[in-house]
């Protein structure tokens, strides 16, 4: 497996691979990986001849009292798990030369980057589609692969590549979880023992607005009060059930309507986003 640094060199291998006729599939990360990233590596291992992992913690994409400093940074574990998965290559650039002195450009996607995460962390998606346009113009691949765990950025990120006609093909995969149904994420290594045990009502608040809806309700607050009966251990920023599609909230659900639950909660100092769709 190779590791490159650089956007240049990352740019003249890609360009190399599509030469050869090879697929590239890629899936961008912030590292600390876990088995939720795993699980990208390996889909794209089983369709592409070629799989890029980048690693990058974006600056932009964190606001100023958020963890970018504190993010954990566990390069090498990452590249040996990487490697297990299938990748064939690991692009770790710096920040210095994603935003080189004098760089202005920045992508906003609209409504979808306003409501939800992007109200509660403003800028936060224009970091995210910003800087997977450039990681997409790095690695060129044909195909990308993203976690359902961001419900919300996989529909920024799908606006983005039909407005801008970016020939990447977005493949989105569901959200792997602990056996306590805590998803996985990077900031679990966050969590004491005991918030973690605390952590997994999040899927549990999922699992009882699932319930109400498949009891016959489509009516958004039924579904919402039922999350919130399990969150009283949290500061929850939101709970909502919105529209999988545009995630509008009507006060009632039609019957053809795809539901999305979504959660924003925090555990002292920890913030935990999970979804579910119905
Ligand atoms: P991150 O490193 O947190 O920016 O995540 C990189 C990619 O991994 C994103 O597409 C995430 O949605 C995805 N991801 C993170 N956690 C999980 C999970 N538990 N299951 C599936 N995908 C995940």
């Amino acid at each position: 497996m190779q590791i490159i640094h650089s956007v240049q060199a990352m740019q003249a291998t890609a360009s190399m691979l599509r030469e050869q006729s090879a697929s590239i599939g890629c899936i961008p990360t912030m590292g600390a990986l876990h088995d939720g990233h795993a699980s990208l590596i390996t889909a794209s291992s089983q369709e592409n001849t070629a799989t890029v992992v980048s690693i990058f913690v974006n600056p932009t994409q964190f606001g100023p009292h958020e963890d970018y400093q504190r993010y954990p940074r566990t390069f090498d574990a990452d590249v040996a798990l990487a490697e297990r998965h299938g990748a064939t290559h690991v692009f770790a650039p710096s920040a210095d030369d994603m935003y080189p002195k004098g760089f202005e450009t920045t992508i906003n996607v609209g409504r979808l980057s306003t409501i939800l995460e992007g109200e509660r962390r403003p800028g936060h998606f224009d970091g995210v589609a910003t800087v997977v346009a450039k990681l997409f113009q790095a690695m060129l691949p044909h195909r990308a692969y993203f976690g359902q765990k961001d419900f919300q950025q996989t529909l920024v990120i799908k606006r983005m590549v039909a407005d801008l006609n970016i020939p990447v093909q977005v493949k989105i995969q569901p959200t792997v979880r602990e056996a306590s149904g805590l998803a996985m994420s990077s900031r679990n290594r966050y969590l004491s023992a005991e918030e973690r045990t605390i952590a997994a009502s999040i899927y549990q608040a999922l699992e009882a607005g699932k319930a109400i809806v498949e009891r016959g309700s489509r009516v958004r607050t039924e579904i919402e009060q039922a999350m919130h009966g399990q969150l009283a251990d949290f500061d929850v920023d939101y709970a909502v059930a919105a529209t999988a599609e545009a995630l509008s909230t009507p006060e009632q659900f039609s019957p053809d309507e795809q539901i999305v639950l979504l959660i924003a909660a925090r555990l002292g100092t920890t913030r935990l986003i999970d979804n579910t769709t119905i």
